[in-house]
């Protein structure tokens, strides 16, 4: 199988080299440039319930969907006729709407420890606006996250130690200061004597402990019992907020995301993809006497000039009210099953050394033979035939996130003859990188 060839793509070769000298890479987004599998971006036309159509004219079953919003599928009707509604009233106003209360109705009503919500326009606002919550209203400054958790490009959060042990911050991209990071702490995810011995040293001075309930992006790794029992009882100790980042897992693991799913009690919580049903929607809630610190209630600043606009806010709630009106769960599970059963079948039948992991319609084949818990675990994978099993699969119709260290989504418009087809493909891929 041959990686991404000039030859078989030329549409494709010709889209690139018109964009790589206008934006960086090519692309407003790194993940796309296929940097992880070391190749040349696919650039798409369109998209249809689980398919995408390159723009040479393949057809592939998409994995990705877009990343995580598409859980219905692409241009699910609902979906299309709510922006089609909606725009016919205007773009955006800047002022309030009842659309915004709708979603946010909405949200309060699905997640089961949100009281009040406010409306931005991606995960990263999100988080960065929950975290500056937690300071504002801790009057603390500093914040924990756990290696391999991604919480957008916020400053202060884009700090990953790699270290297993706990570590003070060290800025993971230049143009991030040491004093953007220096009140950080990261340490490993899954470990609850880190985390009590973090808490225990620097509790009076921390703010918020923020983390991935279900993590997807170092590939998807599960959180112990024991982990999530300590994230909850040591914030509670020492007087920090839990932030559950729920960008990818909002949702997508239950209609009231990880959370709901885990028996998890944030005081805050961020949510992003699935809650703008594909269009530039984040939002953060929690407990009431928390987000009545923010502006103009309160004094933490946040604001927004598209925050809210009513064709995002439109596809959310059309979203929304899809899931809870006629929950895909039961069936994601049943599909998404069937896919881990037909990839662990497929990787013995290969030979290739493999460990699975599948919450929901969350799942990562990691190319390890061991369990992958944590950064540590999940870095001693072989990325290298991660990229030759990509490569493979694509050649064969199938659409897979373009690194080791990312969750496949399986949305309800996928069927069982797509699964089907993707485990076929898979027996072959997988022979041939074996
Ligand atoms: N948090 C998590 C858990 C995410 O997965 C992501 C995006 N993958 C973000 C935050 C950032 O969201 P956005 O890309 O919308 O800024």
């Amino acid at each position: 199988t041959q990686p991404f060839s000039k030859n078989s793509r030329p549409n494709s070769a010709k889209a690139y080299a018109r964009a790589q000298p206008l934006m960086p890479g090519g692309v407003n987004s790194p993940a796309r440039a296929f940097g992880a599998v070391g190749g040349e971006p696919l650039f798409i036309d369109r998209a249809d319930g689980a398919y995408l159509w390159d723009v040479d004219g393949h057809r592939y079953v998409d994995y990705i969907g877009s990343w995580g919003p598409m859980i219905l599928g692409h241009r699910f009707p609902p979906v299309v006729a709510a922006l089609e509604e909606a725009i016919s009233r205007g773009t955006s106003f800047g002022a309030p709407t009842e659309a915004e209360s709708e979603l946010a109705e909405l949200i309060i009503e699905c997640v089961p420890s949100v009281e009040r919500v406010r409306l931005v326009n991606s995960g990263t606002e999100a988080t960065m606006s929950a975290v500056r919550l937690a300071r504002g209203f801790t009057g603390r400054d500093q914040v924990i996250k756990f290696a391999g958790n991604y919480h957008g490009h916020v400053d202060s959060l884009l700090v990953a130690a790699g270290s297993s042990a706990a570590t003070l911050g060290q800025p993971n991209s230049p143009g991030v200061t040491a004093g953007a990071a220096k009140d950080t702490i990261v340490l490993p995810y899954n470990d609850p004597e880190a985390l009590a011995a973090a808490v225990a040293e620097h509790g009076d001075r921390l703010a918020a402990v923020i983390f991935e309930p279900v993590c997807g992006n170092m590939g998807v790794v599960a959180p112990t019992d024991e982990f999530l029992t300590a994230l909850r009882s040591e914030t509670r100790r020492c007087g920090a907020l839990l932030i559950a980042d729920e960008v990818m897992t909002g949702f997508r693991l239950s209609l009231g995301g990880a959370q709901e799913r885990l028996g998890v009690e944030p005081d805050l919580t961020t949510l992003g993809k699935i809650v703008g049903g594909g269009l530039p929607v984040g939002a953060y809630g929690g407990r009431s006497d928390v987000m009545a610190h923010v502006l103009p209630e309160g004094p933490v600043f946040q604001a927004g000039t598209l925050s809210g606009n009513p064709l995002a806010t439109a596809a959310g709630t059309a979203t929304l009210r899809a899931l809870r009106d006629q929950p895909p769960y039961a069936r994601l599970e049943t599909l998404a099953g069937r896919l881990e059963f037909g990839l662990r079948s497929a990787a013995e039948a290969a030979g290739v050394p493999f460990t699975l992991k599948r919450v929901g319609s969350m799942l990562t084949l990691f190319f390890s033979k061991d369990a992958v818990t944590d950064w540590e675990s999940a870095s001693r994978c072989d990325t290298e035939r991660f990229g030759r099993y990509f490569w493979a699969m694509l050649d064969r119709g199938v659409y897979l996130p373009c690194s080791q260290y990312e969750a496949l989504f399986v949305s309800a418009s996928h069927t069982e003859e797509d699964i089907d087809a993707t485990i076929a493909a898979a027996e072959e891929s997988l022979k041939s990188v074996a």
